[in-house]
């Protein structure tokens, strides 16, 4: 075996567990003599499956019963629009919190479905802090609040839930899913693309609250409404039933290893250790998030001399560190520490940083 420490930011690392798991189980899942891959998603076996899974989320994310889990295609960005379809009404404007990259995505996608309105941003300092809570222009009448609770890009993290009145918040938690405990009651909607903290990519998971499955009033095929997915169990077309199934024994491997608490505790430990790598660098490297706003899951960083980058990426994999390559947006590196990153990989990786430090300081 010569696997890495996988840094990439989606798709991501998978719990090893999982993936010797699934290898076990791939020429012949439980007693249907077939690959899970292999068996129709309305069949017996399957539709078990699917309810077990959703089970044992709901159990894991204290998911209330007035909220429907779906499990959908598209990713998240199929998400910033159809969101806009199904949660404004026709003349409706939406509030949009911009922290980072995701979020102005998102608010560009909903464009041409809803009025929206950027009621928070922090583009003027590049991202570096969240806006400031005294600087959000809410609007009591609108459709719903957005907001990317951790930005992937940028490395920005909201450490509270926004406190936004009866106005619906809707959160794109692509990146940060399960890394915690989440009182999803606060939310209207979150959903979130697999491929960072649940399973491979092609799978996007959504949990909304029920009373807004029918708040559509406009004229739209059925594959882009909510109420429809619900409705049929997320089996409207052929859903991924391979990604739906790691996401699974995903959710199962969180369970095994202490739930979220334990997630959040272990996800605290690792970003806090390359944090004080990075600040104890005396500037060899340097994170420009600022403190309160960093995120725990993705943690860009610069070296003082960018001559230096090509060097860096290419000694880290050679010690067996891969996908540290900063988004192009932002040049630099980017570790992204999700719940399947243990904690020997960053302190295989600040061993590697400080080794590198010494020899090119
Ligand atoms: C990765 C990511 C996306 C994009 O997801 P797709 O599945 O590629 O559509 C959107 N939002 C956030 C916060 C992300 O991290």
């Amino acid at each position: 075996m010569s696997r890495t420490w996988n840094f990439a930011a989606g798709p991501a690392a998978m719990p090893e567990e999982v993936l010797l798991q699934a290898q076990a189980e791939l020429l012949e899942w439980r007693d249907t003599r077939a690959s899970v891959m292999e068996i129709s998603h309305r069949g017996k076996a399957f539709m078990a499956l699917a309810a077990e899974i959703e089970s044992d989320l709901r159990t894991l994310a204290s998911i209330p019963p007035h909220y429907k889990v779906l499990f959908l295609q598209g990713g998240a960005t199929l998400q910033f629009a159809l969101l806009a379809m199904n949660l404004a009404m026709p003349g409706q404007s939406a509030d949009y919190l911009l922290s980072g990259h995701w979020g102005e995505k998102a608010a560009r996608e909903a464009a041409p479905y809803v009025e929206v309105r950027i009621a928070a941003d922090a583009r003027a300092n590049q991202y570096r802090a969240l806006p400031a809570r005294a600087d959000w222009q809410l609007d009591d009448g609108a459709a719903y609040v957005h907001y990317t609770p951790n930005e992937t890009i940028h490395g920005l993290e909201f450490a509270d839930i926004p406190e936004v009145g009866d106005v619906p918040l809707v959160a794109d938690f692509s990146s940060s899913i399960l890394s915690a405990p989440l009182d999803v009651t606060r939310f209207g909607m979150i959903y979130a693309g697999a491929q960072k903290n649940i399973g491979p990519s092609g799978l996007t998971l959504l949990i909304i609250r029920e009373d807004l499955l029918t708040r559509a009033t406009r004229p739209m095929a059925g594959i882009f409404r909510y109420a429809e997915h619900a409705a049929h169990q997320s089996m409207l077309n052929t859903p991924n039933t391979f990604g739906w199934y790691l996401a699974g024994l995903t959710f199962r491997w969180i369970a095994r290893h202490g739930g979220l608490v334990a997630m959040a505790a272990r996800n605290q430990r690792k970003a806090n250790t390359l944090y004080a790598a990075i600040d104890d660098s005396g500037g060899f490297y340097r994170n420009e998030v600022a403190p309160r706003a960093r995120s725990r899951m993705n943690v860009p960083f610069f070296l003082h001399d960018v001559q230096l980058d090509a060097h860096f990426l290419r000694e880290a994999e050679q010690a067996g560190l891969l996908g540290l390559k900063g988004h192009r947006a932002l040049g630099g590196m980017r570790a992204s520490l999700y719940n399947a990153m243990p904690p020997e990989g960053v302190d295989a990786l600040v061993a590697f940083m400080q080794d590198f430090r010494v020899r090119h300081g």
